[in-house]
């Protein structure tokens, strides 16, 4: 009699189909991807050194360097998410003991703020409450007295919906003699960014917000005064992964032959070039109008709703995820259920410093419909109708 030596079974969930219902994404993100996109990310591989896919990595940076508005050469697509692009960014600029800025009105500064310190950067943090933004006397003040190499910034605070102005930002940190790095994940596409013009010197976003693309690969780009930042360092960046000075290479960015660093996630990159190429036929400025547009007429419902808008001043509302305050006698645990149990509809809760304060309902590339703004209000007047609890 035959005996097997497995003594772990094969799991009784894999051996069911895959279970992926239809929902629609009006969270902070990831957004919902449009069938061109899908069908991109399924085309059957190729090898990742192929000229094809050399070339769909070429286009990819052309595509970003368009959305970011730059004419940086160092501009490619990390093999990752938006927290390794965020990783990317600190690990490659700062060196143990460098000074760092970091702007934390959300969860955003907070997470810079940890990845900085566990870099042994000297870490300073300039605080404001969540649902605000800083004025270009904070920042100043903050440069003056603590003399940073590198500022951040999170252009769209997504755990609190709140959009961070830049004119006159990069001046300012270079005059202090400072660089500027902008976190534009939950923005790009969807609010105005110019990188060359508002002296941005490094400037990250991802792929699965208004690009409609899966997770997993992040565009950025640096500034010539960021590359010869790098090109100073003392010490080697921390990660092989993401070491700048490679990445460079793989993308045909540093005029060298293109060597093999590590197997890039091509399928990922076929999506984020369809993604990028959506927007560059759509047009930044008309993406733009579209997301402010839609913001407008939703942001208009949930008052209508006798909802309180979060975020007070209208210049100061993130165009792609807009938050609002947990009704009064409400749990918005049970809301955020009701619309998916009832409705198919993913809007979240707060995040980090806005836990339990707020709801956030993202509206991002292609979701960024009227029709989606009256499918979420519907559904949440129906919420707001079922969910009242007098116990609270
Ligand atoms: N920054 C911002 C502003 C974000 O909204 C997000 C994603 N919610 C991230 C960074 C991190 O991106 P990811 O989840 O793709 O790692």
């Amino acid at each position: 009699m035959a005996t097997s030596l497995l003594r772990v079974p094969p799991p009784q969930g894999l051996l069911q189909p895959l279970a992926v219902p239809e929902r629609l994404l009006l969270g902070p993100g990831p957004s919902n991807v449009p069938p061109r996109i899908l069908a991109a990310g399924s085309r059957q591989l190729l090898g990742h050194m192929h000229p094809e896919v050399l070339q769909v990595m070429d286009e990819i940076k052309a595509g970003i360097q368009y959305a970011f508005q730059t004419q940086n050469r160092l501009t490619l697509a990390i093999s990752g998410t938006g927290h390794c692009a965020m990783e990317a960014a600190l690990l490659n600029l700062l060196e143990h003991g460098d000074t760092a800025l970091v702007a934390v009105n959300g969860i955003w500064g907070q997470r810079a703020t940890d990845i900085a310190r566990r870099l042994g950067a000297n870490v300073h943090e300039l605080l404001k409450p969540p649902g605000e933004y800083f004025a270009l006397w904070d920042i100043e003040e903050g440069l003056a007295r603590h003399k940073p190499s590198v500022l951040f910034i999170t252009h769209g605070e997504s755990s609190t919906g709140v959009l961070q102005p830049l004119e006159g930002l990069g001046d300012l940190c270079h005059r202090h003699g400072c660089l500027l790095l902008v976190d534009a994940v939950a923005s790009l596409g969807g609010a105005p960014i110019f990188m060359d013009q508002q002296e941005i010197d490094i400037l990250y976003s991802g792929s699965q917000k208004v690009l409609n693309a899966p997770p997993g690969s992040a565009p950025i780009s640096f500034s010539e005064r960021a590359r010869e930042k790098m090109l100073r360092r003392k010490t080697k960046p921390p990660s092989f992964y993401l070491d700048m000075g490679w990445l460079a290479n793989y993308w045909g960015c540093d005029g060298e032959p293109r060597r093999y660093h590590h197997t890039a996630p091509i399928n990922s990159f076929f999506s984020l070039r369809e993604g990028l190429a959506m927007l560059a036929e759509l047009g930044l400025e008309s993406s733009w109008e579209r997301h402010r547009a839609n913001c407008t007429q939703l942001c208009q419902g949930l008052c209508n709703l006798g909802l309180e808008l979060f975020v007070k001043e209208e210049k100061a509302r993130l165009p792609t995820i807009t938050t609002v305050r947990v009704p009064e006698g409400y749990d918005w645990k049970e809301i955020t259920a009701f619309l998916m149990d009832n409705h198919g509809i993913e809007i979240a809760g707060g995040l980090g410093p806005s836990v339990g304060k707020v709801l956030r309902i993202g509206l991002m590339g292609c979701n960024s419909t009227s029709g989606n703004v009256d499918r979420v209000l519907h559904a949440l007047r129906d919420a707001l109708g079922c969910c009242r609890r007098s116990r609270l």
